[in-house]
């Protein structure tokens, strides 16, 4: 048993330092936390914030029991099978029928392979085509890719089971799914709206910090009757702070913009950055690399 624990260890850290270059080198050794509930049949386990690495399992994961069976949005690092299942088991005896991820990175869809091969996987089609490049979905692994995509819009179940799957265009990735519980009136992001600092912009999985803004602007115009948020990594807030985090993305786009015609270098454009200070409660732990990748995204 501890092998294979210390092997799914390995395989994450390989898997991971390709695929999300900020997360290089993190074995997924910390301890699940217990579900926190964020409203009736919904719950979530939360993922802590990437910045303290000693708490770090990957995203928040959500857990919606429905009237036939759990699903699962989100599966964190690799390794976290066994207790994910552990925590669900706190809460209901249902069977966890599918699993929504809502992108390619390993800190929402390394835990994949602990559920059986017969639970449905959904996610955007991009997604998909993004996960099939990592490591860690080849060969054996290959059975926890997604069974199903969609491209615009998808609605799973029905009644007060019902979820909804919206994508608005490329952002975090290219393939980032917002997930609506829609009796519940919340919306899940995942790193759509990560946590209160700069974007990750992963441009190599289709990430772009000039469509953010009207992807976050567009989903905020097209998803009605939600009054609470589930970030990627935050904890559970509402739609006013979603709001603002559109407010914020754009705000950095626009002073990045602002920067690269004044030709300021990088760290020019991240010392004269106003946007963290205009925000409040905001971190700027990433705004350098955000400003880069939009710096590489329009200079080219
Ligand atoms: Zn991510």
């Amino acid at each position: 048993m501890k092998r294979i624990v210390m092997l799914s260890v390995l395989v994450a850290c390989g898997a991971l330092s390709v695929a999300v270059a900020g997360y290089q080198g993190q074995a997924p050794q910390a301890k699940l936390p217990d579900v926190t509930k964020v409203k009736d049949n919904l719950y979530i386990i939360e993922g802590a914030s990437p910045v303290d690495r000693s708490m770090f399992t990957g995203g928040n994961t959500g857990i919606f029991i429905t009237s036939t069976g759990v699903v699962v949005v989100d599966t964190k690092l690799a390794g976290y099978g066994p207790g994910i299942l552990e925590r669900i088991r706190t809460v209901t005896n249902k069977p966890v029928t599918t699993i929504i991820n809502t992108h390619t990175h390993g800190d929402h869809t390394g835990s994949n392979e602990g559920f059986p091969a017969t639970v449905d996987i959904v996610t955007h089609a991009n997604t998909k085509a993004n996960m099939e490049k990592m490591d860690a979905f080849k060969g054996e692994k290959a059975k926890f890719l997604p069974k199903r995509t969609y491209t615009d819009k998808l609605s799973l179940f029905s009644g007060n089971d019902r979820v909804d799957l919206y994508y608005f265009g490329a952002g975090h990735t290219n393939g980032d799914t917002m997930v609506v519980y829609t009796a519940l009136r919340v919306l899940q992001m995942g790193d759509l709206f990560a946590w209160k600092d700069a974007p990750f912009l992963d441009r190599a999985s289709g990430g772009s910090g000039v469509e953010l803004p009207r992807t976050l602007a567009k989903a905020l115009a097209g998803i009605k009757d939600v009054d609470t948020v589930i970030p990627g990594h935050h904890p559970v807030t509402t739609l006013a702070d979603l709001q603002e985090y559109q407010r914020y993305t754009a705000d950095l786009l626009t002073e990045t913009q602002a920067a690269i015609k004044a030709g300021k270098s990088v760290d020019e454009a991240t010392a004269a950055s106003t946007v963290t200070a205009k925000f409040k409660g905001y971190r700027s732990d990433r705004l350098k690399a955000a400003i880069q990748a939009i710096y590489d995204e329009l200079k080219r």
